[in-house]
């Protein structure tokens, strides 16, 4: 496996780390780009505040490595509430949730990551939870086992999703506040790449944070993690700053191409062209050929591509564009014929 590889898609699936935490923004103002998302966030936060209520529940969704834990904690931080931490996956027994539920104080934010994952039978649990601030709990067992109904502190959950399509109705409408994160445009980057770099005590030349920032698929995460890893080839190749040259010389060492697609967004596309003259050809058949999990080709790699305009979603399966047909030095045969006949 290549580093540039586990670059993209550890720092897009993995966990939290020290440099993370380093570099979150702990305000709306520190938090660029995401305009519209942070304006409307402000005013509902004011609101919630002035009213001496909790904020509604909030479900932002959008790829991953985008802002959406940072965002939750800014909002705690504004509503000047304790913050809770947990995950879809991990909490998978009732009386964990009932266990977290019971210890929020008035007004504090419950943040479940990957929400869309969570257990039918703890959705269940949070539906009352989350609409009357009640939930039922089973004491003893067998015979002389009873429901017992607890009222909990009124308190804001924020959900976090990569696939909001995957969230049941019931749970969806029962957010007040939903708010997508799209991918960040260069200018934006680059402005979190040099404020990180001031964090990181780095100097950093402007054409070579653009050049980080062009190269980051339009993720901040992605951003902050191809910036520490130019910044140790400045450190041992170079002279400690980040100049254009060495920020090259990085970035081919980690397989960052031109067009900022890594090792495994190269081989997806090499192996839609290469083996299946362009698809149409299924998730599950591309995941076989380049050897990774489906659901990260699909949650980590394959937005970004149909963004950029190489990939197609079609009702057969995934096709590539022109556009990566050139990339990949392919000349293009046309999709319109395979589709059709
Ligand atoms: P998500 O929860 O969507 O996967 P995170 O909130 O964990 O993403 O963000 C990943 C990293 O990217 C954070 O450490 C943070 O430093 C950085 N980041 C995200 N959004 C921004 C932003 N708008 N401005 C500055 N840094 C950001």
């Amino acid at each position: 496996m290549t580093e540039n590889l586990n670059i993209v898609r550890d720092e897009l699936t993995g966990a939290d780390n020290e440099f993370e935490k380093q570099l979150r923004p702990l305000s709306f103002i520190d938090f660029q780009g995401q305009k519209q998302v942070v304006e409307n966030l402000s005013v509902f936060v004011a609101a919630a505040k002035q009213r001496g209520e909790a904020l509604d529940h909030v479900l932002l969704h959008g790829p991953p490595g985008l802002g959406k834990t940072t965002l939750a904690a800014i909002i705690s931080n504004e509503l000047k509430v304790n913050m809770k931490v947990t995950s879809g996956p991990v909490l998978d027994k009732p009386g964990d949730l009932a266990g977290l539920l019971t210890n929020l104080e008035e007004g504090d934010v419950l943040f479940i990551d990957e929400i869309h994952r969570l257990s039918p039978v703890i959705e269940e649990y949070l539906y009352s939870a989350m609409e009357d601030f009640q939930i039922d709990i089973m004491i003893d067992k067998g015979p002389s086992a009873r429901s017992v109904q607890l009222t909990l502190n009124s308190f804001t959950l924020i959900g976090a999703t990569t696939r909001s399509g995957l969230l049941t109705s019931p749970l969806r409408a029962r957010f007040g506040i939903k708010l997508h994160l799209e991918y960040y445009d260069s200018v934006i980057l680059t402005g979190i790449v040099k404020r990180s770099a001031s964090i990181l005590s780095v100097r950093i030349d402007d054409d070579a944070a653009i050049e980080i920032a062009r190269r980051s698929r339009g993720t901040p995460r992605i951003a902050n993690a191809l910036l520490r890893r130019v910044r140790d080839f400045a450190q041992i190749k170079g002279n400690g700053s980040i100049d254009m040259p060495i920020t090259k010389y990085g970035l081919k060492a980690l397989n960052i191409d031109e067009e900022g697609l890594d090792d495994m967004d190269n081989r997806i596309l090499s192996a839609i062209i290469k083996k299946f003259g362009g698809g149409p050809v299924g998730l599950t058949t591309i995941a076989t050929a380049v050897g990774e999990d489906s659901g990260t080709i699909e949650e980590v790699y394959e937005p970004f591509l149909i963004k950029e305009g190489y990939l197609k979603r079609t009702p057969r399966g995934r096709e590539a564009t022109e556009h990566a047909f050139k990339h990949i030095g392919v000349p293009f045969r046309g999709v319109s014929s395979r589709t059709l006949f």
